[in-house]
């Protein structure tokens, strides 16, 4: 008998449509049971498994554990077969495979007395909104938070709302049903919904918490709401909005950078391994010359070609957007433990901060295929990559990424880098 219940993502619709992307971007990892299942499976020649292929690669040891993933020769699983489908499916059914596989591209959170479940951008299906809604394969979810979530889940401590402020979850999740509803609003484009939701997390900054609580503080989220609603309205002319500083750039190309990167942990992790990366964030930061290629699928082209107007987006940008941001919210994707344990006001500027990242890469995606002008497929593809890294790449909750994130909050160049990357 499970002790909480799960709260869906209310506007996606998900189905695997095999396109193998998952098994070629992300490192699998193997649970004991998972390695010890694989094992018996007895792989051969004759199954298309070269004699000598490793299935397993040690990842790292913790006192009395090792973690292993599965092997990924040439970048692709090792059982991904010529035909772009999982040999383990094929031979054994779709419970042989490992958990990783089975429950992505799922994630589930911590919630007070429920669970969120939050779904990976990072599978092309997600971003199209491909398949049945999510809240029609409850059962097959619910079968799979049973086997990841712990027993004690309900007993996660509230992640803080700022640094040193620490809510309970009572006083917490209303906020977060208003982010939610900050980021529903139709009556206005996604951009102008994000300068709501920098004021809004704004004003949550500089407000004193040790005297509100409950119905109080509910008011609190509902008013400073308004607030934010009334300063930007739907008529907010995005062209006054001043280009973001020169830091604030150098800032944000090695932010927007770190989410093209593709890091898989088939990685190259030697010495000119890691020297291309300093190379690249060299590169980065002082953003002149081209912009060094971190994925086969850009080219190098000059960084100034990234920083031109690309005019309008295309149309399915705005409900991508809208709905990326509405499920990591409901989803609870965006800070404490899901989140490399960053308090709820840092955590809004990091999602906030896809929304140009996003546009960054898929004005690479362009440039590289010489266009000055976005398609939607140029925004699917830059949003799997963002968020392949989003909450998942350790890089991403180091003290140097997390100082970024501040700066570019103090500096108020996120708003400004929303609006010079929405041109
Ligand atoms: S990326 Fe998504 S659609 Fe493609 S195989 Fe993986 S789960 Fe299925």
């Amino acid at each position: 008998m499970s002790h909480f219940s799960l709260e869906l993502p209310t506007i996606q619709n998900w189905n695997c449509h095999s396109c193998s992307e998952c098994c070629k971007q992300h490192g699998i990892f193997v649970t004991d049971e998972d390695k010890a299942r694989i094992e018996k499976q007895q792989w051969t020649e004759a199954d298309g498994i070269p004699t000598g292929q490793e299935l397993f690669v040690k990842e790292g040891t913790w006192p009395g554990k090792t973690w292993f993933r599965l092997s990924q020769p040439n970048g692709a699983c090792v059982f991904l077969n010529d035909e772009g489908l999982c040999r383990i499916h094929a031979k054994y059914g779709e419970p042989a495979k490992p958990l990783a596989c089975r429950i992505y591209p799922y994630a589930f959170h911590p919630a007070g007395s429920k669970v969120a479940v939050s779904v990976r951008f990072s599978c092309p299906s997600v971003v199209q909104n491909l398949g049945q809604p999510v809240s029609s394969n409850r059962k097959e979810i619910r079968g799979y938070a049973n086997q990841v979530v712990p027993a004690n889940v309900r007993d996660a401590e509230p992640p803080e709302l700022s640094p040193g402020t620490r809510l309970g979850w009572s006083d917490l999740l209303p906020a977060v049903e208003v982010l939610d509803r900050l980021f529903a609003a139709d009556d206005a484009p996604v951009l102008i919904k994000l300068l709501r939701v920098l004021y809004w997390v704004g004003l949550i900054e500089q407000s004193k918490f040790d005297k509100l609580s409950g119905e109080r503080l509910r008011e609190f989220w509902e008013i400073i709401a308004s607030a934010s609603v009334d300063a930007f309205g739907k008529q907010t002319p995005i062209g006054d909005i001043a280009p973001p500083s020169r830091i604030g750039r150098s800032q944000f190309r090695l932010l927007a950078g770190q989410y093209a990167r593709k890091d898989t942990y088939a990685d190259d992790r030697s010495l000119r391994g890691r020297w291309r990366l300093l190379q690249m964030a060299l590169a980065l930061t002082r953003g002149r010359g081209t912009v060094p290629a971190v994925q086969s699928c850009f080219r190098e082209v000059p960084f100034s070609k990234l920083e031109e107007p690309f005019g309008q987006l295309p149309e399915e940008a705005e409900e991508m957007f809208t709905r990326y941001f509405r499920v990591k919210v409901q989803g609870m994707h965006f800070f404490g433990r899901p989140f490399y344990g960053v308090p709820f006001v840092e955590g809004v500027h990091s999602l906030v901060l896809v929304y140009p990242s996003v546009l960054w890469i898929a004005r690479w995606l362009a440039a590289s295929d010489e266009r000055t002008s976005l398609t939607r497929d140029d925004i699917v593809k830059a949003i799997t990559i963002a968020d392949h890294n989003h909450g998942y790449s350790p890089a991403f909750g180091t003290w140097g990424f997390r100082r970024r994130v501040r700066n570019l909050a103090q500096m108020g160049d996120i708003a400004k880098l929303c609006a010079w990357y929405g041109r």
